[in-house]
């Protein structure tokens, strides 16, 4: 056997990257896709963050994922993340974004993470400064959620193949209604600051006193998929405008419908399972005043489940079906823009502030601090003392044809409708609750209604943020669009 010499002869030839690269692939520069899921379900015990108050969890009725895929034309890479939080503190983000910057070289700004909004997981948002502060020390979760969204985007270049890419969406407007509803004269209750909203959230289903909705809803499931050039699917990144559905088991973590539906998703592949598994991930869009209840007709009540489990389904089917008339393209360029927008936090005028510390003053007792006033009165004195600036982030990620501008808020139907409309990119959607959290985003004629979305407390930004942040995602959008290959 000549073996035992020609081995270590070859060792001293280490050929350079590039040319396994020329040598594997004449196309040079082939498009890739790599998809991962990484664990990041806590501990039986830490408090569910969904409800007004935060009550320990005592099971687990299924896990959370940190979902990532990553992109990569050749020469640059994208990441994007969906996490099954309720929301992400910005710190948490950008300590995420440097891990994953050390170790694979993707810049933060070419990283877009977000979290579905699943009101049955535990907190990421940080201690009771509840988002108030820009910058703020990570809580041990926080810290492990951070390393697990890093481990995924690693794990998602480990699974980089050739792959090929397309857009598709579909309208699915039979889970989505929007929860803010103008009211017959006198029958909105009055707010904890003692003032009359003309718009009531979430109102009594199939009441007489309903007027009509305060806004529309986007009933589009907009998706990008990617497969392997031999036709088995790698990934598909979704986004649909629903808050969430809800209807958990008491004290039970759960990823809510978006799990379910990621789950039911792989189950249509062929070879869902097969190494490395099909990935796909649900964002939320633009959802801060749509759900998933049909205030027109009286609720049925459901055993826990039913209702995520149908949705999920529903949403699984139709996106899959969606996705046998793609057209599908052998690349796609890839490109970034983020920035820290000019906006600022909420004002608590004087008066605001003076009513606050009455009403902490009145309530020593444990009932009243979690009533209403109680809640708010503590919220809007931590809103006025917030960090000077923001550091609110939003970002465009550019993906062939298709452009994602992001938002780190709560944020209406009606501002991604605008973004889909008046983006320079052929296929166009939003995501929310992304790089960060920042309380709910009502347009300016949404402050002049009120309720719910526009207390200061739920609310944490100026009223003219949500004009800001379209002004800069457009921005980003066009210099990405006509930006030359
Ligand atoms: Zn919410």
């Amino acid at each position: 056997m000549k073996i035992n010499w020609i081995l270590p002869l070859l060792l001293l030839w280490i050929p350079s990257a590039s040319v396994f690269a020329a040598d594997s692939k004449p196309g040079a520069l082939r498009f890739q896709a790599g998809a991962a899921t990484s664990n990041i379900t806590p501990e039986i015990g830490g408090d569910i963050v969904g409800g007004f108050v935060p009550l320990p969890s005592t099971d687990i009725h299924d896990e959370l994922q940190a979902r990532c895929l990553v992109l990569d034309d050749g020469k640059a890479k994208v990441a994007l993340v969906v996490c099954d939080l309720l929301g992400m503190h910005r710190s948490l983000c950008v300590e995420a974004k440097r891990l994953i910057q050390d170790a694979t070289g993707i810049p933060a700004s070419h990283v877009l993470i977000s979290a579905t909004h699943t009101h049955s997981a535990v907190n990421a948002l940080g201690e009771r400064v509840r988002g108030y502060r820009s910058d703020q020390p990570l809580t041990d979760y926080q810290v492990f959620v951070a390393r697990r969204i890093s481990d995924g985007v690693r794990r998602a270049i480990s699974n980089l193949r050739e792959a090929e890419i397309g857009f598709g969406s579909v309208d699915v407007p039979e889970h989505v209604f929007n929860r803010r509803w103008l009211m017959r004269e006198g029958t909105v209750p009055v707010s904890p600051f003692g003032k009359v909203d003309r718009v009531k959230m979430n109102p009594p289903a199939g009441s007489p006193d309903l007027v009509e909705t305060a806004g529309p809803t986007d009933p589009e499931v907009s998706f990008l998929a990617v497969r392997e050039l031999g036709g088995r699917m790698i990934s598909v990144f979704s986004a649909y405008s629903l808050h969430y559905v809800g209807g958990v088991g008491q004290g039970q973590v759960s990823a809510d419908y978006f799990g379910m539906y990621c789950e039911a998703l792989k189950r249509l592949q062929t070879g869902g399972e097969q190494y490395p598994p099909f990935v796909a991930l649900m964002a939320n869009g633009t959802s801060g005043d749509i759900n998933n209840i049909n205030f027109q007709r009286p609720r049925k009540g459901q055993p826990p489940y039913e209702q995520m489990r149908y949705v999920a389904g529903d949403l699984a089917q139709k996106v899959g079906t969606a996705i046998a008339s793609i057209e599908w393209r052998a690349e796609a360029i890839l490109d970034a823009r983020v920035q820290e927008l000019p906006i600022q936090w909420r004002r608590v005028e004087p008066e605001l502030l003076a009513w606050a510390e009455q009403v902490e003053a009145k309530m020593q007792d444990p009932a009243g601090k979690n009533s209403l006033p109680g809640v708010y009165s503590g919220r809007v004195q931590r809103l006025a003392q917030a960090s000077p600036e923001t550091k609110a982030p939003a970002q465009v990620i550019r993906i062939g044809e298709i452009g994602i501008g992001t938002s780190p808020c709560e944020t209406f139907a009606e501002t991604g409708l605008e973004f889909k409309k008046r983006s320079p990119f052929k296929h166009s959607f939003m995501v929310e609750l992304a790089n960060g959290y920042y309380g709910y985003l009502p347009t300016p004629r949404h402050f002049e209604l009120g309720g719910y979305e526009t207390w200061p407390g739920t609310n944490y930004l100026e009223p003219q943020a949500s004009v800001k942040l379209m002004e800069a995602l457009l921005g980003m959008a066009r210099e990405l669009a006509f930006a030359k290959p």
